[in-house]
């Protein structure tokens, strides 16, 4: 088997420590399990600042477009906020994203039942869940034109975001959709407004149509955005996969992560569009947390978002599902034994660190074995 190529991208804060303990991952994958990995590793963030001149240099785009995936952890800090803006840590993330034109963003939110009582949601509604939300991550009003601020001749000034979408992005980012929910549970709510906005009635009307002609074995169901904001909360489990558009995508992810109460254990991924030849993808995996300044090099990071980020990779580009189930099992079972890092800590467990978790997840990974 050909090795599979990943650039790993540590990046800034907690990045870095955490990259280490994940380096530790992949290596009992690759011994244990015999996969054959070539990692390479480059600059992102402040640190390519730093080192570079640039947040993000063009050699590590053409590196980042030459491998299977890239795996990054976490830009950021205070220590570049004079910074221009264009060279900020974050740009050096929104230009791989442009780039590598990762339209396609997906946020799982899982609870695991040794976590449920870290949601504000009471147990019996979140116990369980398993959704997937899948954003449009480059159209839509934050790229919209025309926008801007002007002074009308009276004097009035005012402020223009434009909310876009043309039928060939709505049918990409709902093939994504429609393909993710036949590996899981084969639903598919779309949600927009179509009640109030063009673009939400074009986005209902290009959606429909594209199901029945290619997807008539999952079940497609339509929802305004305030209504999911609010199914959300109410009853969460009914979904599956939820496909939206780029500025609900923005909230409803952040929400539906929130069920799970933490922000250390969520993963992200965003793909771009197949190869015409080899039908891969371009690919940005991240946990969604970001550097946390106020823990770095301690430590004291919950390793677990990057680990299960690491799963979606195996599942989603590396052709790798079990190894990913496999993963996830190692998860779950390192909280079922106790383990906690600060974040989410609860009475009666065992405080770890980032190498104290990783521990945790190694041992359940050979006790699977
Ligand atoms: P943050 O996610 O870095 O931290 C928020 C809080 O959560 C902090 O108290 C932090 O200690 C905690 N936390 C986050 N990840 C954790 C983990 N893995 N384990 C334990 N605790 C964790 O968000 P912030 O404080 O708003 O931003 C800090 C910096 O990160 C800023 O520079 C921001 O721009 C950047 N940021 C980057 C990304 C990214 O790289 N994708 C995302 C969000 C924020």
């Amino acid at each position: 088997m050909a090795a599979l190529r990943i650039l790993l991208l540590p990046g800034d804060g907690i990045g870095p420590e955490i990259m280490r303990e994940t380096r530790r991952l992949l290596d009992w994958f690759s011994r244990k399990r015999k996969l054959s990995f070539e990692l390479s590793e480059g600059l992102v963030g402040g640190a390519a600042y730093d080192g570079e001149g640039a947040p993000v240099s063009d050699a590590t785009l053409a590196r980042a477009r030459a491998v299977d995936a890239v795996l990054m952890v976490s830009v950021g800090g205070t220590k570049w906020d004079n910074v221009p803006r264009a060279l900020r840590p974050e740009a050096g993330l929104l230009r791989l994203r442009k780039e590598l034109d990762l339209f396609a963003n997906l946020r799982p939110a899982i609870v695991f039942d040794a976590l449920v009582d870290a949601s504000t949601l009471r147990p019996e509604i979140v116990r369980g869940l398993d959704i997937l939300i899948v954003r449009e991550l480059t159209g839509g009003v934050y790229f919209g034109q025309p926008r801007g601020r002007e002074t009308l001749s009276d004097g009035t000034e005012r402020a223009l975001d434009t909310q876009v979408y043309t039928r060939p992005e709505i049918e990409r980012i709902a093939r994504v959709a429609f393909e993710l929910a036949r590996k899981r549970r084969n639903k598919v709510t779309s949600v927009e407004k179509a009640n109030v906005m063009e673009s939400g009635a074009f986005w209902r009307a290009v959606v429909t149509p594209l199901a029945k002609a290619e997807y008539p074995d999952v079940t497609l169901e339509h929802l305004y955005a305030d209504n999911c904001a609010m199914q959300l909360v109410r009853n969460p489990r009914q979904f599956d996969v939820i496909v939206t558009d780029n500025l609900f995508g923005d909230l409803l992810s952040d929400e539906a992560a929130m069920l799970t109460g933490s922000l250390g254990m969520l993963p992200s991924a965003s793909l771009g569009a197949p190869d015409a030849k080899t039908g891969k993808r371009l690919s940005l995996y991240e946990p969604v947390h970001g550097s946390a300044p106020d823990i770095a090099g301690q430590n004291k990071a919950n390793p677990l978002a990057t680990f299960l980020t690491v799963a979606m990779m195996f599942r989603y580009s590396l052709d790798l599902g079990k190894d990913a189930e496999r993963l996830e099992a190692a998860v779950k079972s390192a909280l079922e034994s106790g383990a906690r890092t600060g974040d989410i800590m609860q009475p009666g467990k065992t405080l770890v660190s980032t190498t104290g978790m990783t521990d945790a997840v190694l041992k359940a990974l050979d006790q699977a074995l």
